[in-house]
């Protein structure tokens, strides 16, 4: 078969991957000058930079991790993230170390207690917006100081009107772990991550042509290939005829400061309101302060209302925006059923890289002509 797959970002370098295996001629076209889509990251004075924010692999999943072990060697980086509201320093996700330091508590029988008591102004109402999840789950004190204006940051909206599961993300734990994730699984890639997309696009019946827009040759395109995979954005596929679906984009501020260590960690959230970024990540601590002793590199991130032409680094999965994203999927099986949507931006959803590689994986067994998103 003759396959074009539109963006080399994860999700296109593992079906194009995987059906070069099985003997495809696969053209890859992506847009920006480079592969790896938002997991890029490039070196720069020694340093391993993510030049679209902060990106560690976790996952549960056994075989995802076995398969991406054949393209990168992993270290044992833990995400610890610290949060910084007006100077105070707090431990993330929630856990006893954040506990004790909000309310002195030492025993997780006394943090419990504590939560129940600011929990009750819910009323034993099932939370179903993120400011009622993030109470119900961690009370109001450490919901003002660590979660509601830096979801209002990032998501441009009050968390009244943003669906539970965003914060449902973050670990909440009666154990001193800082563990940021809770997954099996967890490292940073130790030459970086688009090493692995290019070991993936590494076969010689794959042809990867940068700079290359899909929509400057939509029709042709269509013509000439028995099967596109499409991973940019759905509703523009269609030409926003149904609507356009929201997204957040982001700004990415990039310093190389002559310090041999800025922050102390790689990650460091302000979770206050005045503040205008939401986190700075300081690149050489997710290998261990390697790579420049002299020098470090910084990324501050603000977050950014989207509209047509920015980057949409994360989909808004309100239910109106899945409802629209519902209607452009019946609208793709009925105008073009030889197109299967993928990634995060074709299947409008807020998933992780090990979830990007297998919902791939999981499209090439289900036949490959099914849905991407089962
Ligand atoms: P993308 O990486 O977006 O790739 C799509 C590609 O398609 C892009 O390269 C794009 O340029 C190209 N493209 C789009 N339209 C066209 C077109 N018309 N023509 C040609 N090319 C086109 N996941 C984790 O597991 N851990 C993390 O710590 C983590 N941190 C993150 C932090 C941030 C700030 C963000 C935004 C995401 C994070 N993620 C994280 C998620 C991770 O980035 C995604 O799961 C993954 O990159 C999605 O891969 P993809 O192939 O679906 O999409
Ligand atoms: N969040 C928060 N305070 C923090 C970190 C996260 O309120 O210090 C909330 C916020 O709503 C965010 C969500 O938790 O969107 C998920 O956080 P995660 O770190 O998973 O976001 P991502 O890395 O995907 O941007």
């Amino acid at each position: 078969m003759k396959l074009l797959v539109v963006g080399a970002g994860l999700f296109g370098a593992t079906v194009a991957r995987e059906r070069a295996l099985k003997g495809d001629a696969v053209d890859v076209i992506e847009k920006r000058d480079h592969v790896a889509g938002n997991i890029y990251t490039e070196n720069v004075e020694g340093i391993q930079v993510h030049r679209y924010g902060a990106h560690i692999f976790h996952t549960s999943n056994q075989a995802i991790w076995d398969y991406v072990n054949q393209f990168a060697d992993f270290n044992r980086y833990t995400n610890e993230v610290i949060a910084n509201y007006k100077g105070q320093i707090y431990n993330l996700p929630f856990n006893m170390n954040t506990f004790n330091k909000m309310w002195g508590v030492i025993t997780p029988a006394e943090a419990q207690k504590k939560i129940a008591e600011q929990r009750a102004i819910l009323a034993d109402k099932k939370p179903e917006n993120l400011e009622e999840q993030a109470i119900s789950l961690v009370g109001t004190d450490i919901y003002k100081k660590l979660i509601k204006d830096y979801t209002a940051k990032q998501w441009g909206r009050d968390p009244k009107n943003l669906p539970a599961f965003i914060i449902r993300r973050l670990p909440v734990r009666y154990t001193y772990d800082n563990n940021y994730f809770n997954d099996a699984y967890q490292g940073i890639p130790k030459a970086g991550y688009t090493h692995i997309v290019e070991r993936m696009l590494d076969q010689p019946n794959i042809n990867v042509q940068l700079g290359t827009d899909f929509f400057a040759n939509k029709e042709t395109y269509l013509d000439n290939y028995d099967k596109v995979i499409f991973t940019g954005m759905i509703d523009q596929f269609f030409d926003y005829q149904l609507g356009t679906l929201e997204y957040r984009s982001l700004r990415f501020e990039t310093e190389i400061l002559n310090v041999n260590n800025f922050q102390g960690n790689a990650v460091v959230n302000y979770t206050d309101a005045d503040t205008p970024f939401t986190r700075i990540i300081e690149h050489k601590h997710f290998v261990f302060g390697k790579g420049n002793d002299r020098k470090t590199v910084i990324t501050r991130e603000y977050p950014m209302a989207w509209s047509r032409g920015d980057e949409p680094y994360y989909p808004v999965n309100n239910s109106e925006n899945n409802q629209l994203f519902t209607k452009y999927r019946s609208l793709a099986k009925e105008k073009a059923p030889q197109v299967a949507f993928g990634g995060r931006l074709g299947l409008y959803r807020y998933y992780n890289m090990d979830q990007v590689i297998a919902a791939a994986l999981q499209f090439l067994n289900g036949g490959f002509f099914g849905d991407t998103s089962k």
